[in-house]
């Protein structure tokens, strides 16, 4: 896909976008919410009506009974997912159509039609639940919807999985290998229950023996913004500052969260800040726009980013600029938003209801 912002918004200075942000806010008045994702830059989160994770954002999305217009500064999926949640008289825009997810591009939906296809011979719905996490496209959660399963993100994961053990005996979790893997440990699933689902094989690269034995199947996909932190960042870390305390965000890899001080969410990550006591020594393992928030709005405790050495930026959170945002308030009739077609949006909100109900 092309996109390109017209040359008057891209050759704009901040404090014009700034002012006329601010104006077409006025104008669009309680027919407009600007909602905003935590990774967003500074400058755009501080137009928001509403800041949060993507589960937090889903329920204000859902709640919205007024307003006509939805500006979701996030990435696709999430729009996606505020479209499929609110009524048709609610339009949803995403400021920059550019801004995907590589790791919901991880599970197309042909792969996971192929991979359900063979698991059918292991019992298929009657034993295996779909847990697809947030970050999935609406075709992935409509497949999920339609059999049986739910949604799950980083807030309410180890729910999901007691619902689904509940229900069935196996779970196939799509598609952030390291939130499965994680979500089971702290469920007491053991890592010999716990496979991972090559889509790139016809049969996963599993043996029969393997799938029988499992209770939880995780796709292979991962992060690459979470899956930079290192059980050698926990160590310097905590040779360089004793005190420090060290909390990541449940997508980074096992050997990490096994060393950590806490693990959780992105709001857990932004409780955690907020919490601790003046003079907090923090090193978060997550995306740096978060981190960076966070050390600026507390400068009394020493808050930065666990690696040191890299820069855990997810590039298409980052996609999103007071440029884009600008143009998108100034022109919302000639945009077209984001629209989840039927059949697909009644199945994935099947999906994403069950994951409201449950938690
Ligand atoms: Fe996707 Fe990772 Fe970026 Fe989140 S941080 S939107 S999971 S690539």
């Amino acid at each position: 896909m092309y996109f390109s912002l017209p040359i008057e918004y891209r050759q704009a200075t901040a404090e014009d976008l700034k002012s006329r942000i601010t104006a077409a806010r006025q104008k669009l008045g309680s027919r407009l919410t600007i909602l905003a994702h935590h990774y967003q830059r500074l400058e755009v989160v501080e137009f928001a009506d509403h800041i949060g994770d993507s589960y937090g954002l889903s329920k204000i999305a859902a709640a919205q009974k007024e307003v006509e217009f939805i500006v979701f500064c996030g990435v696709h999926f999430m729009a996606e997912s505020a479209d499929i949640l609110t009524d048709a008289s609610k339009m949803v825009y995403l400021p920059n159509p550019l801004a995907g997810c590589p790791m919901a591009d991880m599970a197309e939906i042909a792969d996971v039609m192929a991979a359900w296809e063979y698991l059918q011979q292991f019992g298929g719905a009657k034993r295996i639940m779909p847990i697809s996490y947030m970050n999935t496209a609406a075709g992935l959660k409509a497949f999920t919807g339609r059999n049986g399963g739910l949604i799950c993100t980083s807030s309410n994961a180890a729910a999901a999985l007691k619902w689904s053990f509940e229900q069935r005996e196996k779970v196939f979790f799509f598609p952030d290998q390291h939130l499965g893997y994680n979500t089971g440990i702290k469920y007491g699933i053991t890592p010999k229950q716990m496979v991972i689902w090559d889509f790139s094989r016809d049969d996963g690269g599993l043996t029969e023996s393997q799938l029988e034995k499992s209770r939880i199947i995780l796709w292979k996909g991962h992060c690459h913004v979470h899956t930079n932190f290192l059980p050698e960042h926990v160590a310097a870390v905590r040779s360089k500052y004793p005190g420090a305390k060290i909390i990541v965000h449940p997508e980074t890899p096992h050997n990490v969260v096994a060393l950590a001080d806490g693990v959780g969410s992105t709001s857990f990550l932004v409780n955690y800040c907020e919490k601790a006591p003046a003079g907090s020594i923090i090193a978060i393992g997550t995306e740096i726009n978060l981190i960076n928030r966070m050390a600026h709005a507390y400068p009394d405790k020493k808050i930065f980013e666990l690696s040191g050495q890299t820069c855990p930026v997810c590039a298409n959170m980052y996609r999103t600029t007071l440029n884009d945002l600008c143009y998108t308030l100034e022109n919302l009739k000639d945009i077209k938003p984001i629209t989840v077609p039927e059949p697909t949006r009644s199945d994935a909100r099947l999906a994403l209801e069950k994951m409201l109900e449950i938690t």
